[in-house]
């Protein structure tokens, strides 16, 4: 039955949302490959907890902002898996969060490589694998947007706004190139989830202070994410292609 089992690569899997949706991916019976920036540690004990669990997961460090880093990715996957069935781009930073004005052109720079341009280099690699007309099966590639697509991120982060935005304008252009191949691809835009990228960036408002924002009064937990992650990846939304489905408990 091995060969028969589905396989997932989920960018930036080590931590937040990404290991929420490794984990539901193991739970839902996928073997589980996920790349990461630099926590090896968290990476180590994620593929444990997915083993022992009785699931098969591979952990390899790459970082989705540099070409050879994602060509060694993905070959890792054909050597141990030989199959790609879906792929969860859900790598993603803000840089610290501020005002445009004070913003360097490295910060940008590196929040569209990694949101954007790694996105886009995912997105080739597992399409030209998972193309019915290449040989392929098809698949499902699902791209992690944020609200901050729709709302700019004014005082925040508004590059991190702009690359987001430009992530849900490929998934729509991909999702229409690629739908005659068996390939649907759709974008998750989830709201505040309670994961270390907000202290990451360094913006002063907590999550407390973002909860009073929110309609349903509180974080998503990534497990929130994750679920509507799998939903999309799944045959039950067959007929989703090129969608943004919104996760943000009414904000
Ligand atoms: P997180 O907790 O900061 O975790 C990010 C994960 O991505 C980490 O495992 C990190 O690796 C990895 N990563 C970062 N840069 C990478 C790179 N260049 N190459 C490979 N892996 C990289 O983030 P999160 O909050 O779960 O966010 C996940 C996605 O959801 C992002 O695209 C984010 O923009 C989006 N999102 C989040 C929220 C939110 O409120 N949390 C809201 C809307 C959208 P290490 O573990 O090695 O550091």
């Amino acid at each position: 039955m091995t060969g028969m089992q589905k396989t997932v690569l989920v960018t930036g899997g080590a931590r937040g949302i990404g290991r929420a949706t490794c984990l539901a991916a193991a739970r839902a019976g996928y073997r589980v490959a996920f790349n990461y920036l630099a926590d090896d540690a968290a990476a180590a004990g994620l593929v444990a907890e997915i083993e022992s669990g009785g699931g098969t997961a591979m952990a390899l460090r790459a970082d989705v902002a540099l070409e050879a880093d994602v060509d060694r990715l993905f070959a890792a996957i054909d050597a141990r898996f030989g199959r790609l069935d879906a792929l969860v781009n859900n790598a993603g930073i803000t840089g610290p969060a501020g005002r445009f004005m004070d913003t360097d052109r490295a910060t940008i720079d590196s929040v569209l490589r990694v949101n954007v341009t790694g996105m886009m280099d995912c997105c080739r690699a597992a399409a030209a694998r998972m193309a019915t007309g290449r040989g392929g099966v098809g698949g499902a590639i699902v791209n992690v947007s944020s609200g901050a697509a729709t709302t700019g991120a004014p005082f925040t982060y508004v590059w991190y706004g702009a690359a987001k935005a430009a992530v849900e304008a490929f998934t729509r252009g991909l999702a229409a190139e690629v739908a005659a191949e068996g390939i649907r691809v759709n974008c998750i835009s989830p709201g505040v989830t309670a994961t270390d990228i907000h202290r990451s960036s360094g913006r002063n408002q907590g999550l407390e202070e973002l909860a009073r924002t929110i309609p349903v009064g509180r974080a998503a937990t990534p497990e929130e994410i994750a679920g509507p992650i799998l939903y999309l990846m799944s045959d039950t939304a067959s007929y989703i292609v090129g969608s943004v489905l919104r996760v943000g408990g009414g904000r």
